[in-house]
């Protein structure tokens, strides 16, 4: 381990910090994932949604589906700790499977302009067998499939960017979308870009969060958003925390955004009642006249 070499080759005394971090760090793992193994999914696992908003038109165009996880053992435990764990321990296909169907019955309840943005890890593109579970589960929820978009990481798709592609093709012939997620963070390697049969580039919010503060930031974004239109994909971008910020992303040409600044993620019934309050404050003075 790189980081252990380097504390041992400072002092001892780092290296006897440093092990008692990492054993502490691999103990909170094994008890996460030991809780995980045993998790009644169905009543321990939830989902938030969080909207994608179109800020031209001032319109929700899809909800993020969020995974939640409260152990009756734990209490909460955010997804960026337990999706990671239950990747390595192959307990992640089975928690997609309980979220995937709750998130495609959510979406039913919204209008037929609101997409439903859904979260895969590598392990459910991993096999054409597992995306034609993903088509069946779509096609026995009844929501049109163009109305889906899954969201994948370049680190799930570089692992094999043959079989990425064989998999994806398939989602998209049933008519779904694809997301790239994160984009930015990882390989990025626009010689597989333009090979993958994608419908929208998320801007990873590392980005965002720099960009009032770093002119290379901005001109990252305006790069992934010049390649977007290139490439004819949409563009997202998340993170989104300020009006600043908002402002600036739209003069460089960001339409959809996504980010605590718009809304924070929300339980499905709050979702009814946000996509209604925004429809009432759509209706203008002209429209409302006529
Ligand atoms: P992601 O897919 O990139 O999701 C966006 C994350 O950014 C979410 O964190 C969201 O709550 C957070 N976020 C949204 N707007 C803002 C903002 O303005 N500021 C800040 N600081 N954060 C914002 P969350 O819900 O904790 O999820 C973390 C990651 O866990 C997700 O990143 C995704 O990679 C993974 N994940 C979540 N749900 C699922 C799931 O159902 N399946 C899989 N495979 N992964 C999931
Ligand atoms: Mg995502
Ligand atoms: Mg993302
Ligand atoms: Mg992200």
């Amino acid at each position: 381990d790189y980081a252990l070499y380097y504390a041992k080759a400072n002092s001892r005394g780092t290296a006897v910090l440093f092990t008692e971090e990492h054993e502490r760090r691999l103990r909170t793992q094994s008890v996460i994932e030991q809780a995980l193994r045993h998790a009644d999914l169905s009543r321990e696992m939830s989902l938030v949604f969080q909207p994608i908003v179109d800020v031209r038109r001032g319109r929700t165009v899809a909800f993020e589906a969020l995974a939640r996880w409260t152990s009756p053992d734990l209490g909460p435990v955010s997804p960026s700790v337990f999706v990671p764990i239950a990747e390595r321990s192959g307990l992640i296909t089975r928690i997609t499977a309980v979220l995937l169907g709750r998130a495609l019955a959510a979406a039913k309840a919204w209008p037929e302009t609101v997409a439903l943005s859904f979260n895969l890890s590598m392990a459910d593109i991993a096999s054409p067998q597992a995306a034609e579970g993903l088509v069946a589960a779509i096609r026995a929820s009844g929501l049109r499939p163009g109305r889906v978009i899954l969201e994948v990481t370049e680190t799930a798709l570089i692992q094999d960017v043959a079989q990425a592609q064989t998999v994806l093709e398939t989602l998209k012939a049933s008519g779904i979308a694809i997301a790239l997620d994160d984009f930015g963070t990882g390989y990025s390697s626009l010689g597989y870009v333009h090979r993958l049969p994608l419908d929208k580039l998320k801007i990873d919010r590392s980005f965002t969060s720099e960009i009032i503060a770093s002119p290379a930031s901005r001109d990252i974004v305006t790069s992934i958003v010049g390649l977007a239109r290139n490439l004819k994909l949409d563009c997202v971008v998340e993170g989104i925390e300020t009006a600043e910020q908002a402002r600036l992303l739209d003069n460089l040409g960001c339409v959809l955004m996504q980010g605590y600044h718009f809304s924070r993620p929300m339980g499905f019934a709050e979702t009814l009642r946000y996509l209604d309050a925004e429809a009432v404050r759509s209706i203008t003075p002209v429209q409302a006249v006529a």
